[in-house]
């Protein structure tokens, strides 16, 4: 067991600057009002530094400074681009526990978590993209006997991305690992609850980029995100948030009819069929996982299992052992290396999973386990905890409707497989799913007809670089992730030449 020291305390290994600004350009610039605002860390409920208070001006010029870039980046090789991704990845790597420390601190999640997932995949999300783009070929097509179709793989430009801050570096390295491999200028904006994170990359890893290819503008969302997203010199936006903020990010980028990418909400089924009770075994036990990854990151994840449908002859005995395996979670401290569950991010995060605990009560739903703010000790007392809440239910209630985000399951049960599949897809969203079944027809038959972007089978929560992911429904545009991603952030050259 470790307990890491908390920044700022003697023995940590993770230090953060007073203030950021922007980084634009290769540098760091004030912002042009020269407002700042306070990061605050979930773990202690008290601000560690603070960060750039952006506006339009902010926006404006990094994307002067982005587009600067382009045109040479762009026309980079793909050798050239995979080398500066991977050595990105390396420095990510010689610095892995630092960032999953950092990324604790700010996020409120588990440090077992950073250390041994979020930041392995970050890693592993630039490698992986500096490899397709060393892979991607063009295509020919013999028009007739003189004349040559030639199909290039051209840049957009300057792209902006917009990320949230449940896995600050994880999602910055989905958006930037493919954006940057293409041969694209980026302007990010971090969510105003985790900058920080975003922070630590860019100094570790600034100076393997030209200056402007990665320019990183902090802020709110209305006052920074807004004016990324209209921005008339922005050829594409990539957000990834809420489905309430993607239909404003489409509407922003419909008025210089540029492309979006939107990853958004879930409210993801996990369905148990009732033969996963076959045996007391191991599959059985990895099922039981399965329900109680409905905790991961705190609930703070977009296709957490939010969701548990359980086939009626095994609903009461499966449901016990389910709540049973959930108790058995280990929450408090996230910079202690046993702790499973750690602070949710941000105080109006704990106040919107605390209100949705009250609907759920207020709707008739039974709760069977947690259901309260856990209160620690000591430094601990100001931050952010909920207990993992279990609750029994119909798919009617508005805890199964809408997202909560939160360490929050709703159970129902269901009587045969098409009562399954109707409950799966009764619902706005179509993120992810996870299919739980000894039966291998049972099993693909539900991933087919679940309407969700990613259904897990036999598994949960599972993110590798190349295996697609994103919504169906309301739950997003495009993909994210596997080589085809490139594609979503290049635009296509034909080339019509006689000979
Ligand atoms: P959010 O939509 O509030 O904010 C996300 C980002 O958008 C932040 O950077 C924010 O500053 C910015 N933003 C907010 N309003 C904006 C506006 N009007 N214009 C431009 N930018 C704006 O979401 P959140 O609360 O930070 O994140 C949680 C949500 O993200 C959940 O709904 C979750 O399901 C979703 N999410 C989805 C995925 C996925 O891949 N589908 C992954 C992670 C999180």
């Amino acid at each position: 067991m470790t307990v890491y020291a908390a920044p700022g305390t003697t023995g940590s290994i993770v230090e953060y600057r007073s203030r950021y600004d922007n980084f634009i350009g290769g540098e760091y610039v004030p912002p042009v009002k020269g407002d700042y605002f306070a990061n605050v860390t979930p773990v202690t409920g008290r601000p560690f530094t603070e960060v750039a208070r952006s506006t339009a001006e902010d926006v404006d010029r990094a994307v002067d400074a982005a587009e600067k870039a382009a045109p040479a980046w762009g026309r980079t090789s793909p050798a050239e681009r995979a080398l500066v991704l991977n050595r990105i990845a390396d420095r990510v790597e010689a610095s892995l526990e630092k960032l999953a420390v950092a990324e604790t601190w700010e996020n409120g999640k588990p440090v077992r978590e950073t250390l041994a997932a979020d930041l392995p995949l970050v890693v592993d999300h630039f490698r992986y993209f500096a490899g397709a783009i060393r892979a991607q070929e063009g295509r020919t097509s013999q028009i007739d006997d003189t004349t040559v179709a030639y199909h290039f793989n051209e840049p957009l430009g300057v792209v902006g991305q917009i990320i949230p801050w449940n896995f600050p570096l994880l999602m910055a390295a989905w958006k930037l690992a493919p954006a940057l491999a293409a041969g694209n200028a980026v302007v990010l904006k971090p969510a105003e609850q985790t900058p920080a994170s975003i922070h630590l990359l860019v100094e570790l890893v600034a100076d393997l980029l030209p200056a402007g290819v990665l320019n990183v503008v902090n802020g709110f969302g209305a006052e920074a995100g807004r004016p990324l997203a209209q921005h008339s010199r922005v050829r594409k936006v990539a957000f990834t948030g809420e489905t309430t903020t993607g239909r404003l990010i489409m509407q922003y980028a419909s008025e210089n009819l540029i492309p979006v990418t939107l990853e958004l909400g879930g409210k993801s089924p996990n369905i148990f069929f009732s033969d996963v009770a076959a045996e007391r075994d191991a599959f059985y036990d990895k099922a039981l996982e399965g329900f109680a990854l409905f905790a991961l990151n705190s609930g703070e994840v977009c296709t957490c299992p939010s969701r548990a449908l359980v086939q009626a002859d095994i609903y009461d005995a499966f449901l016990a052992d389910a709540v049973e395996r959930t108790r058995a979670i280990r929450t408090g401290n996230p910079l202690d290396t046993e702790t499973m569950i750690g602070a949710q991010a941000s105080n109006d995060q704990l106040e919107k999973i605390l209100s949705y605990i009250d609907i759920g009560r207020q709707e008739g739903a039974k709760v069977l386990l947690g259901g309260e703010r856990l209160e620690h000790e000591g430094d601990l007392a100001g931050g952010y905890y909920v207990a993992p809440t279990v609750f029994e239910g119909h798919n009617g209630m508005r805890i199964f409707q809408e997202e909560i985000f939160g360490p929050v399951v709703s159970v129902t049960r269901f009587d045969d497989y098409a009562d399954a599949v109707a409950i799966a897809n009764d619902t706005l969203y179509g993120l992810g799913a996870g299919v739980w079944s000894r039966s291998g027809t049972t099993a693909y038959r539900a991933g087919r007809d679940i309407q969700a972007g990613r259904v897990w089978v036999n598994n949960y929560h599972a993110y590798p670089a190349h295996a697609a992911f994103g919504g169906y429904k309301q739950s997003g545009i495009g993909r994210e992730n596997h080589h085809m991603m490139l594609q979503h952030y290049q635009q296509t050259k034909n080339l019509l030449v006689s000979y």
